[in-house]
């Protein structure tokens, strides 16, 4: 068996940084799952990227989405999850489709809705697997406790990932006045092992109250662990679909171009990673709303952050620092630490080789969905129009390209009073967002105090 894959951090070639001591060792993939970040805050790298043949790719054709799942996950993880249990694992994750939509009548372009799954966001494709790789590789004497602090989408993704898996109890934190009518639905009626706290405060407190907890020795018996989105469980997973989609357009051997709608930058970072195991990706576009620190910062050289984020109506994408750009740099030479800082730069022109980025106004997003539907009759949101005004874009300025896959994230259901107001129609809801509506569930009401939280936990929760 070839060497298993070690994990660093994206901050191990610091000096001087005060308060951090960089972490310059590695960790095993089941470290890098349950720690979630490394010890100097940095982000987990792998320290190696497996390879895919093109034969291996292609033999993917006209297989389910299970078998790519399959292929690219045990890649990474050969050696330390047995393939029996893997392939439990990704048959009980991706028990929905994965439509890819073709927009304009002949030319190879596409759509590929994420937006089939529990919580009908892409996000449900990533946490579902990170789920169960977590309860897999726990220790099997302890509960494991995981605690998210959520604004609203995240929260549910994660909790409905964890629904019913063995072993793990989950804990969610959302700002009573800030969360819609339906998110706080969504959260609250999960049950079984999965609990909604309602705290009267802000997005910042529930992470303040998170974070408090992570740090405080006397609730170390309790096993606590984040679910966040800088956990590489959460990348693996969002590098299978872009083999997967590869294998079922392609002919075999031609380039493709990918658009991904990008926030934090985990989707994106995913298409990177499939480029480097052997994808023949020409372009990763990289489109943003309004949070243009990226595109400027391909364009100019200099990298400052937006602070504090501008708030677009692609509301999961309202991050003016990224957290997975730490990867980014890290891949192409440079480091930049959680704050923003940079302390090296990467290589720009390298990066500009394989990547475009172009920042999308909420005036074009709102526009695109007009002329998409009304052009093609194909139903976008807000989040897959900046990816679909992004791939436009790019091919406005380089010329025109015979195959590309813009990501869709997020439902359009999930927009009613936009796509309404824009359209005049409202979208049919997917049948796991109506199964919501009659659920009947309660959370847990607490003030946004750590002593309140943390003598909830001792109380509630066992490790
Ligand atoms: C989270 C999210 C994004 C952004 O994805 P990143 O991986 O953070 O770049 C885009 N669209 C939707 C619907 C999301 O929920």
């Amino acid at each position: 068996m070839s060497a298993m894959i070690r994990y660093y951090s994206t901050n191990r070639n610091l000096s001087h940084v005060s308060g951090l001591t960089p972490f310059r060792g590695t960790v095993s993939f089941r470290e890098a799952l349950l720690m979630g970040q490394a010890p100097d805050e940095g982000l987990f790298m792998p320290d190696a990227i497996p390879s895919l043949s093109m034969g291996e790719i292609m033999a993917l054709k006209g297989k389910p989405y299970v078998e790519a799942a399959f292929l690219v996950a045990g890649s990474f993880l050969a050696g330390e999850i047995g393939l029996d249990k893997l392939r439990w694992i990704v048959e009980d994750a991706y028990n929905f489709d994965v439509p890819l939509e073709r927009v304009t009548e002949g030319g190879g372009k596409y759509i590929m809705r994420l937006d089939q799954g529990p919580t009908a966001s892409f996000k449900d494709f990533a946490a579902r697997m990170m789920a169960r790789l977590m309860s897999m590789v726990r220790d099997p004497e302890k509960r494991l406790n995981v605690l998210v602090a959520t604004s609203g989408d995240t929260g549910s993704a994660v909790g409905e990932a964890f629904k019913g898996v063995p072993g793990i109890d989950v804990t969610i934190l959302y700002p009573r006045g800030e969360v819609s009518g339906r998110q706080k639905k969504q959260l609250d009626t999960i049950g079984q092992n999965v609990r909604a706290i309602s705290v009267d405060g802000k997005f910042d407190d529930c992470q303040d109250l998170v974070k408090q907890a992570f740090a405080d020795p006397s609730l170390n018996n309790l096993n606590l662990t984040s679910a966040n989105s800088i956990n590489f469980g959460r990348i693996l997973p969002q590098t299978i679909y872009y083999v997967y989609a590869y294998s079922q357009l392609a002919v075999g051997g031609e380039e493709i171009i990918f658009s991904v709608p990008s926030g934090n930058f985990g989707n994106a970072l995913g298409c990177e990673y499939a480029r480097r195991m052997g994808l023949p990706v020409k372009t990763l576009v990289m489109p943003t709303n309004e949070n243009d620190e990226f595109p400027r910062f391909l364009e100019t050289g200099d990298y400052d952050k937006v602070s504090p984020s501008r708030a677009c109506l692609s509301n999961a994408m309202n991050v003016g620092h990224p957290s997975n750009l730490a990867r980014f740099f890290d891949l192409f030479g440079g480091t930049v630490d959680r704050n923003g800082l940079v302390h090296r730069y990467p290589d720009r022109e390298e990066m500009k080789r394989h990547i475009y980025s172009v920042s999308i106004t909420d005036a074009e997003t709102k526009k695109t969905i007009k002329r998409i539907y009304e052009t093609y009759g194909v139903l976008l949101e807000p989040h897959g129009a900046v990816g679909w005004r992004g791939l436009e874009d790019y091919l406005e300025k380089r010329g025109d390209f015979p195959l590309c896959v813009s990501l869709e994230t997020a439902h359009p259901a999930k927009f009613p009073n936009e796509i309404n107001e824009l359209l005049d129609i409202d979208p049919k809801l997917p049948q796991s967002m109506k199964d919501v509506d009659a659920r009947e569930g309660e959370p847990v009401f607490l003030d946004a105090d750590d002593d309140t939280f943390r003598t909830y936990l001792r109380r509630h929760l066992s490790g």
